[in-house]
């Protein structure tokens, strides 16, 4: 018999879900309630009349049973924090019994005992896992909370029961203080890997953050992308993960732009829900581009809007001359707040383009 690996089947299927608009890839941002109060998070609320207002765990489970029934075959939960969802388990044990491989992404504190012995009998395929500080003051200072050794202790023990866990480092203004020692603390821990997000998300309008305060400047960012390099070469990041899986498609020297649509997957291949059931082409895609009630509509409307909003979207005209276009990809996400006029933020054009030259600089070297 034939074997290929779990990557490249994804890959090869990818490819196929790109070409009959099947949404094989589903992200479930269950709550955005937390336990910790990070003060560069896009997502977390505290207005109690969230609970009532979020998904229950049968609402989840009878969308997730729809996304299967479109084609799902994987399938990522998030939050605010997933595992505080007070449905958790049953979510998570409905998409693999369902035969779902799950991601969870997670800060770590509820990833107990109970939690590591439910992955380690029912294993996801990989449990993300935010590092927030490299000791007591830097959680305080960036969560809110001193956690440290409690996530820790969890991600130590999550390792050694055998999990495959994925360290996520989120570098903001408040973390300036520590983020080297943060990174290098990371690589004491003994994960599979370790990704040092390259960009903040705009907060949504009602958590009350705002990018002004938690943004860090370009010479910032520049020289925590170029410590990144040094300390993980081999894993250049420049652009989202998302886009990752598919800008290996395009030629080298091809701008990375379509008469229509866009160059990732988002609303292609893939598809998200926020927790009060509003479908995007992914979990971080400007609202008033392109979002559908699928409460409301039901999975397989929203699903059809969501794809042919995302196939008609076009690029800003900036992107066709710019002199960066054979390496910036076009993403709604990082210029949201022009993303509906189809405009370039200027702000996030540099950005794109000095990682762009960096990431050139490190493969010259
Ligand atoms: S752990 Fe994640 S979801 Fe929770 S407050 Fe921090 S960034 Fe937001
Ligand atoms: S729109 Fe941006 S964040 Fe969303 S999937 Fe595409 S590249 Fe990723
Ligand atoms: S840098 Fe800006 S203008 Fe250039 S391709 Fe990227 S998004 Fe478009």
């Amino acid at each position: 018999m034939n074997t290929i690996s779990y990557n490249k089947f994804i890959d090869e299927a990818m490819k196929n879900a790109r070409e009959t608009d099947t949404p094989i890839s589903g992200c479930f941002e269950l709550t955005p309630l937390c336990n910790l109060d990070c003060k560069m998070c896009y997502v977390h609320l505290t207005d109690p009349t969230v609970r009532e207002r979020m998904l229950s765990g049968d609402e989840w489970i009878n969308l997730m049973g729809q996304a299967i029934e479109h084609g799902m075959m994987k399938a990522l939960l998030t939050g605010g924090e997933a595992m505080t969802h007070p449905d958790f388990r049953e979510i998570y044990m409905y998409l693999i019994e369902q035969g779902v491989p799950v991601q969870v992404k997670t800060n770590g504190i509820l990833l107990n005992n109970d939690m590591i012995e439910l992955f380690t009998e029912y294993p996801p395929y990989i449990v993300d896992v935010s590092l927030y500080g490299c000791d007591g003051e830097s959680y305080i200072a960036i969560t809110g909370h001193d956690v440290f050794e409690t996530v820790t202790t969890n991600i130590r023990a999550a390792i050694e029961a055998g999990l495959h866990i994925r360290l996520a480092i989120t570098p903001s203004a408040y973390m300036l203080p520590w983020v080297d020692k943060i990174m290098e603390y990371s690589k004491t821990l003994g994960a599979d890997d370790v990704n040092v997000n390259a960009m903040l998300t705009e907060a949504n309008p009602d958590t009350d953050r705002r990018m002004e305060d938690f943004g860090l400047s370009l010479e910032e960012n520049a020289r925590i992308h170029r410590k990144q390099w040094e300390m993980f070469p081999r894993k250049p990041k420049s652009q989202t993960e998302e886009e990752a899986e598919f800008m290996g498609e395009i030629p080298e020297d091809e701008p990375h732009i379509l008469p229509k649509g866009l160059y990732c997957n988002g609303g292609r291949t893939g598809f998200a829900i926020n927790w009060d059931g509003t479908m995007g082409p992914c979990l971080v895609f400007p609202r008033d581009v392109i979002c559908v009630d699928v409460k409301k509509v039901g999975f397989d409307a929203a699903w059809r809007e969501v794809n042919r909003g995302v196939k008609e979207y076009e690029v800003p005209e900036e992107c066709k001359t710019c002199s960066h276009n054979t390496k910036c990809h076009y993403c709604p996400r990082q210029h949201k707040s022009v993303a509906a006029k189809r405009l370039c933020d200027n702000a996030a054009c540099g950005w794109c383009k000095l990682q762009a030259d960096i990431a050139e600089e490190y493969r010259a070297n």
